[in-house]
């Protein structure tokens, strides 16, 4: 038997419920096919709060609270220098949203799922798909198993490959790239009567160095605690073919002083389960007929519990492109070469991030971390570019600071933090003491910065807008069309004053003072980051 939807979904973790209700909203049929029954089990309970809007927007924010899952207010580690615990706040970094949540993701994801369905999505469990159809190059439905293990095929105007680790569409396309920096495993289970930390930081996660790897124990509201340990994928094999899953595990705890006391009075409930081969992206992301969502387009180490955050971020995303192409087939290619550019911006931010505190932590010697201490073994980022990558070009907040704080960075890294840095101040203040000069400045870009017309998320879309690119920021900006139209001009021989008053031409009074304020604090703004300079040299 033969269907035809709009778009066809496959997996109904974060990311494939994300864009399977993000696009029934739209109007489109969408059938979401996940091969195992929910609630099901799953790792990573800990959430970032940078997921917050998404599941405000996805409408499952009273959901997730009525749930119980207990508040996460932030981190606390045994890394770095220091010989004892150190913690930081979501708080420092982001007032809108100070707490994620420790989640139980056999609850959580069912929670996600529901809401698909509520939203209109033909939400199918227990159907496996086998196979993505191509005609040509063109994606154009799956082959899949239905619950009663009935062959079934669905055609589709769009397929969503939302499959997780699994990565359906990457291994059948040889897609995927491995990470060699992150070649670790994990092996993790589930405790009762862990102790907590002490308050205030009883829901964080906590996190332990030791010579083999590292530790978490995340608390659960259900008085579990999930533990795992992260270890180097070769000494791991051979040390869980020795002894087995569960002592492995054990072994690594009894390693960890922190962990073994949290642990003491403890026993593993659930698990232990094992988790290895990852560290990977595919390229590209976006075909003809089919994108990459969540775990199937890439995968970074788990320390920065980023992964659901990708997850969820990606199908904001995957929507959004997927309804462009469907309904604007011309903007496609372009929108789609900007859904891979903007994933990993994110997914490097944190892998960079991830990389850093590999490389500086000093809390205990082994090959482990040996291993891990050169920054630039397995790629051709100079110390300067990765610091700019991992907090693109901005004083270093929240997680940065702290790796900063307490971790022990290469020199060279150290010297780039420290030049990025003092090159801002020093172009903060050289405006500053132009204050009474702008009018005469001569800007004109500086080396590396471009403007490129390039598809935009709006309203759900991406249309048609502008980002700007610079040295401080090889990410790209999105900035607002006043920016480009100045931007467009500078030549280094028209002054700010001409720039203004060619802006102005055909205004009145009150909007001629309006572009002359917009004018002179986005030109602030592009001084101080560098993206523009004054030709006589200065700035
Ligand atoms: P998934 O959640 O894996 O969902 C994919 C779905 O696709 C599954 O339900 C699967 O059954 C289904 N599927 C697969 N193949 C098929 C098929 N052929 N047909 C139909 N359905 C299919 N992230 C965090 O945010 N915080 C953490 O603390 C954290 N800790 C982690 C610890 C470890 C050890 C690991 C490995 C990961 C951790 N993560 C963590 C990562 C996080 O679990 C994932 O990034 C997240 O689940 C990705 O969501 P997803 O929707 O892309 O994939």
């Amino acid at each position: 038997m033969r269907e035809i939807h709009d778009v066809v979904v496959i997996g109904g973790g974060p990311g494939g419920s994300t864009v399977a209700t993000m696009l029934a909203r739209q109007g489109f049929s969408v059938l979401l096919l996940e091969r195992e029954n929910f609630p099901r089990e799953h790792v990573g309970e800990s959430l970032l709060p940078a997921s917050m809007p998404v599941l405000a927007e996805l409408g499952v924010l009273p959901a997730v609270q009525a749930a119980g899952f207990l508040p996460k207010w932030g981190a606390t580690m045994l890394w770095g220098r220091d010989r004892t615990p150190w913690s930081w706040h979501f708080k420092e970094t982001n007032q809108t949203y100070p707490h994620s949540y420790q989640v139980w993701r056999p609850q959580f994801d069912q929670i996600l799922l529901e809401n698909s369905r509520a939203n209109g999505v033909d939400v199918r469990e227990g159907h496996r798909v086998r196979e993505i159809i191509f005609d040509g190059n063109k994606a154009v439905g799956v082959n899949y198993q239905d619950i009663a293990g009935q062959q079934r095929l669905a055609n589709a105007g769009f397929v969503v490959d939302a499959s997780g680790q699994g990565g359906l569409l990457g291994r059948q396309l040889g897609l995927r790239t491995w990470d060699s920096f992150f070649q670790n495993l994990a092996v993790y289970g589930y405790f009762a009567g862990s102790k907590q930390l002490s308050a205030p930081d009883e829901n964080n996660i906590f996190i332990e160095a030791y010579s083999q790897g590292w530790l978490w124990n995340i608390p659960l509201h259900n008085g579990w605690a999930s533990v795992g340990a992260v270890v180097d994928s070769v000494t791991g094999q051979e040390g869980l073919h020795k002894v087995g899953a569960k002592e492995y595990l054990l072994e690594q705890i009894a390693q960890a002083p922190a962990m073994s006391q949290m642990l003491a009075n403890s026993e593993m409930v659930c698990g232990p389960a094992v988790v290895r081969d990852w560290s990977y992206v595919c390229q590209p992301m976006v075909g003809d007929g089919y994108i990459l969502v969540g775990d199937a387009a890439c995968f970074v180490d788990p320390l920065f519990s980023s992964g659901v955050h990708l997850a969820l971020m990606s199908g904001v995303l995957a929507a959004a492109y997927v309804t462009s192409a469907l309904k604007d087939p011309g903007i496609a290619k372009a929108a789609g070469v900007v859904y891979e550019e903007l994933y990993l911006k994110e997914y490097r931010h944190f892998r960079e991030l991830a990389r850093l505190f590999y490389s500086s932590n000093r809390t205990a010697e082994s090959y482990f971390w040996e291993a891990r201490r050169i920054l630039d073994a397995d790629d051709s980022l100079s110390p300067r570019n990765a610091f700019i990558q991992t907090v693109a070009g901005q004083p270093p907040r929240g997680y940065e600071r702290a790796v900063l704080g307490h971790g022990t960075l290469p020199p060279a890294f150290v010297g780039s933090v420290r030049e990025v840095e003092s090159e801002r101040v020093r172009r903060g203040k050289w405006f500053e003491d132009e204050l009474d000069n702008l009018h005469n400045l001569l800007p004109c870009l500086a080396v590396g910065a471009r403007l490129e017309r390039k598809p935009v998320l709006s309203g759900g879309e991406f249309q048609w807008g502008y980002v700007l690119t610079s040295l401080n920021r090889p990410e790209g900006t999105e900035c607002s069309s006043l920016v480009a139209v100045l931007l467009s001009r500078v030549d280094g021989r028209t002054s700010v004053a001409e720039l203004i008053a060619r802006l102005q031409d055909g205004s009145d009074q009150p909007q001629k003072g309006q572009i002359e304020q917009s004018v002179l604090a986005a030109l602030q703004i592009l001084y101080v980051d560098g993206v523009i300079v004054d030709s006589k040299g200065a700035g």
